[in-house]
């Protein structure tokens, strides 16, 4: 139903039928400029989208990003996204004027939950307090154990930052500051995945943690400015490796921490299991469109990892915010996401769970020549398979009602009978763990694998990022 809207300026917006009551919008006060250079980053070389421009949200153009924001939402929390580039660059001021601004344009009942993605390394006290009193919710980005995040986590030095970020982190634990850590799973640390979640777990001492696959597509002059190419660097994770990675932390986490430890993947993958709505990751919902992103100069775009001129849906200080979340342009791109799937996907037994995950990484021929692709089907693939059974076990008792975490003494007890059969069985007998296969090629005489740990590997030596290209094979 249309309604219409008077706006700050007098304006009279008309109210697109097909807005959606809320999305989300990644805002980059200071658009693609950071302390840090990190190697993979995809935002650094944006910088040359706005040649000349200083990179900084004016307070003008901050007034209208928090109003329209406002504007735009039919409901009664609004998150408020703070991205970059490295954020925290625009100054504690620059949030003190944003969070005046929410509660000048606030609407009776409504609450915001400000988040900001960080690199962590500028944190101090006054900064921890002002989030703690402003309920920011902090994303941190550290990519493991000290060996693998300073692998390509650098400064503009080329210095490594481990230090200054878990600095940063000690700062948010000690004030009490919401946060989660984000880990980028690259060509190196993704051969560690025990040690990266044990550290992230353990020593990082997080409840809650994302790992966010680096796939550098190169564009024809050599740079990674557009999704363009179908050549990645080689600081791209591989699709089997990225696999493994997923799997063997799974394993871990579905043994000792269901219930306990939060993983983004493993969320939205049993929420797609018990076959809900929403995933939770716009990478694995059917379709997607309303994790937009906008620049320092009111510029909105179709996503975060969509800016570039094709995505760019228009400015704020031209169009109502709400006017271009809702264009054709936009709605169209979100539904291209499912609409696109090539036949493959379509006929694939796990396509519930994957979606074909991100259209940027669909740049792959299928076995049998259609375009579009995901580059990390194996390992989805892999993934998917392998967490069959646990994921079955974990929908089935959240539809009872029962706690998730349940699902760690079910497979253990299974794991313990399947142990207690294999003991009684001859190497050419079926093995009793139904896959009908003998016991010498199945389980062999060796306990039920799954309650083997991974033996952890030494680290690797930090060294300097490398701009070799992988040729994707056919
Ligand atoms: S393009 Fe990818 S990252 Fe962007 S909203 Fe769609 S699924 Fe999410
Ligand atoms: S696993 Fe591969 S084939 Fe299946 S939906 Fe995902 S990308 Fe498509």
């Amino acid at each position: 139903m249309s309604h219409n809207l008077q706006t700050q300026e007098h304006i009279e917006l008309i109210w697109p039928d097909n807005a959606p009551p809320a999305f989300h919008l990644l805002a980059k006060p200071t658009g693609a400029i950071c302390n840090l250079d990190c190697a993979y980053c995809f935002f650094l070389d944006k910088e040359q989208l706005y040649p000349g421009s200083k990179f900084r949200m004016h307070d003008q153009m901050l007034e209208q990003y928090i109003r329209q924001l406002i504007e735009s939402h039919q409901v009664d929390q609004v998150t408020v996204a703070w991205q970059g580039g490295e954020p925290t660059l625009m100054g504690l001021d620059f949030y003190r004027k944003a969070m005046a601004l929410e509660e000048k344009y606030r609407r009776p009942g409504m609450t915001f939950l400000n988040t900001m993605q960080t690199n962590g390394t500028l944190l101090n006290d006054e900064w921890c307090e002002f989030f703690k009193e402003h309920n920011f919710l902090i994303g941190l980005s550290i990519d493991g154990p000290r060996e693998l995040h300073d692998i390509y986590r650098v400064d503009k030095g080329g210095k490594p930052t481990f230090d200054k970020v878990m600095r940063g982190l000690r700062l948010l634990q000690k004030h009490g500051v919401a946060y989660n850590l984000l880990t980028t799973v690259n060509r190196v640390n993704a051969d560690y995945p025990l040690e990266v979640y044990r550290f992230l777990r353990d020593e990082a001492g997080t409840d809650w943690m994302q790992f966010i696959p680096v796939v550098e597509r190169i564009n024809e002059d050599g740079l990674t400015l557009y999704q363009e190419g179908n050549t990645v660097s080689d600081r791209s994770v591989l699709p089997e490796q990225f696999g493994r990675f997923l799997t063997t932390i799974f394993d871990e986490w579905v043994r000792n921490d269901v219930g306990r430890i939060y993983v983004q993947t493993f969320e939205a993958t049993a929420r797609n299991w018990l076959g809900l709505e929403s995933s939770g990751m716009c990478v694995f919902n059917a379709t997607c469109g309303q994790g937009l992103a906008i620049e320092h100069n009111g510029d909105l775009y179709a996503c975060d990892h969509f800016v570039e001129p094709n995505y760019h849906l228009g400015n704020i200080q031209d169009a109502h915010m709400i006017e271009l979340v809702a264009s054709e342009q936009q709605l169209k791109f979100g539904r291209d996401k499912r609409d696109a799937l090539p036949q493959y996907c379509l006929d694939c037994d796990v396509r519930f769970a994957c979606h074909g995950e991100c259209p940027k990484n669909r740049f792959l021929t299928t076995p049998d020549g259609e375009p579009g692709l995901n580059y990390l089907c194996a390992g989805f693939k892999q993934f998917f398979h392998h967490v069959e059974l646990p994921m079955k076990l974990i929908a089935g008792l959240l539809r009872r009602n029962r706690p998730a975490a349940e699902v760690m003494g079910i497979l253990a007890a299974e794991e313990a009978k399947l142990n207690a059969a294999l003991a009684q069985v001859r190497r050419n007998d079926p093995c009793p763990c139904g896959s009908g296969r003998k016991v010498k090629q199945c389980h062999g005489r060796q306990p039920a694998k799954r309650q083997q740990p991974l033996p952890v590997r030494p680290l690797p030596k930090p060294q300097q990022r490398s701009n070799v290209v992988l040729q994707i094979p056919e």
